[in-house]
């Protein structure tokens, strides 16, 4: 049975300036928590969102006393908070994901000292093992296909670990945690330029680029036949809220199950722009693994629902804010 929380204890979201994070404070507020903090090493003109009233923190959460200070009173723990990016980054970053190992680990003290009712941990499909995403053609990724263990260098052994760390501390400590993989979340308010972005927000702001300059051209990281899913950010709050309050112990794939080629989907973007482009490939960019989807079977059978807020439809959205950024943001700096 799913569990409520009463809309007056205090709700902590880690990694609050964040994209995820962001999305997820400004729906706790809207649903009537009165009591959301939101934490994050991040300067507050770097948030995406800065939700005025939420009790907005700055703090680095790798430090056992600002786990501690964040934790102090919530009922609930959201941690989304880690050092991450698009496979531009987490293949060029490998120990500084690595150390976010010291987020999850502390937030989880933190949360026992506390009291903490529950425990939410935002995994990654890269915690899937490496020589089962080989091919385009994938088959979809299943909970226990996490083992025998291979994941990501770097970024998906600490998800991996930290998954783990969520599970002895359920068995041991008592303290519920509940564990979601996502698979490439998508949406307005997140990153699209800068080094961190992933592959939907990189190919809108390429798309929206070329027809702004007039030079209709693309570069496409790979050869552009390497599929992935992506999962709309209203899909993923959903998902997390049902997770969060259901007795789903061990992690769960969240994530859309639509596949597509990168050149797919450089095909619904280049459809909402009107326009269409010379694509040139890099083929020595980083790319990630050849083929990855998300299997529903568990979730649809646990929750009875799955993400299904199609690319064409999220996209239009995560576009339309893009160009917007973009076109008036370029205004307000040269305003500014
Ligand atoms: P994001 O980078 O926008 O948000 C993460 C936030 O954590 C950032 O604002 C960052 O400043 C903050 N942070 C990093 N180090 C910190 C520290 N030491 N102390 C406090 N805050 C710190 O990323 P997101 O897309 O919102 O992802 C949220 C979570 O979901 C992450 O744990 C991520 O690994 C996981 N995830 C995201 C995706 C996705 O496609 N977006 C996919 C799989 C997993």
């Amino acid at each position: 049975m799913d569990r409520a929380l009463d809309k007056d204890r205090l709700v902590l979201v880690t990694g609050g300036g964040g994209f995820i994070g962001g999305h997820l404070v400004a729906d706790l507020l809207a649903k009537g928590h009165s009591r959301v903090r939101a934490v994050d090493i991040k300067p507050y003109d770097e948030w995406y969102q800065v939700h005025p009233a939420a009790d907005n923190r700055i703090l680095d959460l790798r430090e056992l006393a600002a786990c501690e200070e964040s934790a102090e009173d919530a009922a609930r723990i959201y941690n989304l908070a880690a050092d991450m990016g698009g496979m531009g980054f987490i293949e060029n970053n490998k120990a500084l994901c690595m150390i976010s190992v010291l987020i999850n680990t502390h937030m989880l003290m933190a949360a026992k000292a506390a009291g903490t009712e529950r425990f939410f941990y935002a995994s990654s499909a890269c915690v899937y093992a490496a020589d089962k995403q080989t091919d385009a053609h994938v088959t979809a990724l299943k909970e226990e296909d996490a083992y025998p263990a291979m994941p990501e260098d770097g970024y998906g052994w600490e998800k991996l670990f930290s998954e783990r760390m969520c599970r002895h501390f359920r068995e041991d400590f008592g303290l519920t945690t509940r564990v979601a993989r996502f698979h490439n979340v998508y949406g307005p308010h997140g990153t699209w330029d800068g080094g961190r972005e992933k592959a939907p927000a990189a190919i809108c702001r390429k798309i929206i680029q070329a027809k702004l300059s007039g030079r209709h051209e693309i570069e496409i990281w790979g050869d552009g036949e390497q599929s992935r899913s992506f999962m709309y950010i209203d899909d993923c709050l959903y998902g997390v809220e049902r997770i969060m309050a259901s007795e789903i112990e061990e992690p769960i794939n969240l994530g859309s199950d639509q596949l597509v080629t990168i050149n797919e989907l450089v095909d619904i973007v280049e459809g909402i722009a009107g326009i269409s482009l010379k694509r040139n490939y890099k083929l020595d960019a980083p790319q990630g693994v050849r083929g990855r989807n998300s299997d529903n079977t568990m979730i649809q059978t646990r929750l009875g629902w799955a993400p299904g807020i199609t690319l064409e439809e999220g996209l239009a959205k995560t576009y339309a804010w893009i160009y917007d950024e973009m076109t008036a943001g370029g205004a307000r700096s040269a305003a500014g």
